[in-house]
């Protein structure tokens, strides 16, 4: 256990509910991975930034040293947790965050919002633009700081603002969507950077047809992508071609590193076995960049965000290490806020 009890006892002050020793791996869809030692869960943006207010630590008597490591964890559906766990405070986004509302064309969904829901409720509401979202199990907060998208689109696509907590500050804003540089895949937002809601401007369309688009994506994801315990699309594509082709050139369909698999459906997925190891499921990945590598001479990027792994084990996984406030990078970061490049 990493966190000072002082600032366990800080966190608690805000957030009862918060626990020490939880597991965090089971909340991501790998279903593999270790604990946090601690975890939140926040229901109001008032809890959030009093959390955030507490951990700030300097100024407040007793505070640690330096700040600890801070994670934002949505539906967990691209991140992959080390089986040796998370050695700072995760935070999740509770139901009390997971409205949403429609007024005109425009739709406020808070962060902990599933993308799935917000996507059928304006289809119903005879809104278009967000249909795609249907097929991506992720949470509002995540796929802003992703910039999710999928079948032609993406949230920079009709994502007008966010509403922003960080928590190294408590600072509690809107900022817009053209401040976030979304690109494929990243955003610039910070591991300290909670996004609380998001307001969408969809276009008028007709239900039925929005409805029925929503069912064609339903239907093709069914056909096209696996089941089972996994991430998504585990590398992003490089320019002018597809992750899944050239793994599948490189013949990664069913290559296993213990309990980790590529699925024989989809080059481009990783399957965790039940109970299996979330240090397997990077070392595949590793693997799955020397393959191609080898095979195209491309060097394939992560999408799915690791947490707890060795900064080696990220590199060779080609992947994104979300360490959160730690010691001197923090204060690095603090100085210099450059924007973040993701995968
Ligand atoms: C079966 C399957 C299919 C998928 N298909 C697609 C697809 O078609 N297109 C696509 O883009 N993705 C796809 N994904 C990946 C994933 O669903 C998206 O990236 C999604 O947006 C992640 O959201 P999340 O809430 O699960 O985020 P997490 O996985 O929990 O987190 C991802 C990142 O966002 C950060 N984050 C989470 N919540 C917040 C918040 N509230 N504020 C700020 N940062 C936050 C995390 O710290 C982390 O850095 C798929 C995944 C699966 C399992």
């Amino acid at each position: 256990m990493s966190v000072p009890a002082s600032l366990v006892a800080a966190a608690r002050a805000a957030v009862p509910d918060a626990g020490v020793d939880q597991p965090l791996g089971a909340l991501t869809t790998y279903r593999v991975g270790g604990r946090a030692d601690v975890l939140a869960r926040v229901e109001s943006v008032d809890q959030l930034v009093a959390l955030a207010r507490a951990l700030a630590g300097p100024g407040r008597p007793g505070s640690p040293p330096a700040p600890v490591p801070v994670l934002v964890l949505g539906r967990g559906s691209n991140v992959l947790v080390a089986d040796r766990g998370f050695p700072g405070v995760a935070v999740v986004l509770g139901d009390g965050l997971a409205g949403v509302e429609l007024a005109g064309t425009t739709v406020t969904a808070g962060g902990a919002a599933s993308l799935p829901v917000v996507a059928r409720l304006s289809a119903a509401a005879g809104l278009t633009g967000f249909e795609w979202a249907v097929g991506v199990p992720g949470s509002v907060g995540g796929a802003v700081r992703m910039n999710a998208g999928g079948h032609g689109s993406d949230m920079a696509a009709t994502l007008r603002r966010v509403r922003v907590v960080d928590l190294r500050s408590g600072e509690d804003g809107w900022m817009a969507a053209a401040d976030l540089e979304l690109g494929y895949r990243r955003s610039r937002l910070g591991p300290h950077q909670v996004v609380v809601a998001a307001e969408l401007e969809l276009r008028r369309g007709e239900r039925e047809r929005a409805k029925a688009e929503i069912a064609e994506i339903v239907r093709w994801r069914r056909e096209h992508q696996p089941g089972g315990a996994n991430a998504g699309s585990v590398f992003t594509n490089p320019p002018g071609d597809s992750a899944g082709r050239l793994l599948d050139a490189a013949g990664a369909k069913g290559r296993r590193h213990g309990t980790a698999a590529v699925s024989t459906k989809h080059a481009n997925f990783i399957q965790a076995d039940e109970g299996g190891s979330a240090d397997d499921v990077a070392a595949l990945m590793a693997e799955l960049r020397e393959l191609v590598r080898a095979h195209a001479g491309v060097d394939l990027h992560a999408e799915t965000h690791l947490v707890g792994f060795t900064a080696e084990q990220a590199e060779a996984a080609g992947a994104r290490l979300l360490t959160g406030l730690e010691g001197a990078a923090a204060a690095t970061a603090a100085a210099d806020p450059r924007p973040e490049v993701e995968g």
